[in-house]
């Protein structure tokens, strides 16, 4: 959390609006302006945590996930599950936002962000977790920064890097889920290989225009992303969100949905979507489930 790029961006904006805001002066940081403090000198990770019990969730933790305590569905055993995870999101984008603003709000342990590009003013209008003055600050320590705000419970760990064949298996080392966020098909496949080799769950998801797909992967046991579609598209086939326009809504349902089928497979509160990818149509608002079955010469999770 330290770096120059870091010292700009929304914590210094904050701060000087939330002191303006109280009137506190130069003597009375507050709450926000202490934070921010911690986060730009890369002493976060000093802010005090409420104490844990190994096994039982302690009252601050029973009170800010109470309302998804009470669901029948969820559990404390689901919420001690999700606080022993540990998750690796590629991509600190448009899907990236609501996956990790999600799982972090649903209190995962560690959440790894991954992310090499800085903040662009075009970026605004669909990525949720970066603010107008982030322009120019690196989206995994933008993100970093938000995350750690939402959730001081979560351990956030940014990667800024590009995740690629030679490094993911780097990346995905420790982790218990990859949630694939990322925006190019090569990036995609790596993700799916190393998963496979690593044994790692994996949700896939993509987005362009109104629509995009789903797929909860679990290597060895269901089909993977590889198995629904062996070849990449050649160069250039698929428009990029750049060419064909994507609404920011639409990067927000198909995010919203990985992040619940990572809760699934972290925590088997519900079983998760395997063996296939949902295909959501935000024109008419259809989700349309086309069933995959894993393929014996799958190079990246076969032989079966
Ligand atoms: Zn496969």
């Amino acid at each position: 959390m330290s770096g120059g790029s870091s010292r700009r961006g929304f914590f210094r904006d904050l701060g000087v609006v939330a002191r303006d805001v109280r009137g506190a002066g130069d003597e009375g940081r507050d709450a926000y302006g202490e934070m921010e403090a911690a986060l730009l000198e890369g002493r976060a990770e000093e802010q005090p945590a409420a104490p844990r019990t190994a096994g039982a969730l302690a009252p601050e933790e029973l009170d800010r996930y109470s309302r998804q305590l009470v669901l029948p569905e969820w559990s404390e055993a689901a919420q001690l599950a999700l606080r022993d995870a540990s998750v690796l999101v590629v991509g600190a984008g448009a899907l990236g936002s609501p996956v990790s603003l999600y799982l972090a709000g649903a209190g995962v342990g560690r959440l790894g962000i991954v992310d090499a590009d800085a903040v662009e003013l075009s970026n605004l209008h669909r990525q949720l977790l970066h603010f107008t003055p982030d322009v120019g600050v690196a989206k995994a320590q933008s993100a970093a920064a938000k995350l750690s705000f939402l959730n001081p419970e979560v351990e956030i760990v940014p990667y800024q890097v590009r995740l690629q064949e030679g490094n993911a298996a780097d990346l995905l080392e420790g982790h218990d889920l990859v949630v694939d966020c990322s925006d190019s098909f090569e990036t995609r496949y790596a993700v799916n290989a190393a998963c496979c080799l690593a044994g790692t769950a994996l949700v896939e998801g993509g987005v362009v225009g109104l629509a995009g797909l789903v797929m909860a992967i679990e290597p060895g046991r269901t089909a993977c992303y590889r198995c629904a579609f062996p070849a990449p598209p050649p160069p250039g086939a698929q428009p990029t969100c750049a060419q064909a326009g994507v609404l920011g809504p639409a990067a927000g349902v198909i995010g919203s949905l990985q992040a619940i089928e990572s809760l699934k497979l972290l925590t088997r509160f519900a079983e998760p979507l395997t063996n296939g990818f949902t295909q959501v149509d935000l024109l008419d608002v259809s989700l349309t489930r086309v069933r995959v079955a894993r393929r014996g010469d799958c190079p990246d999770c076969g032989p079966l």
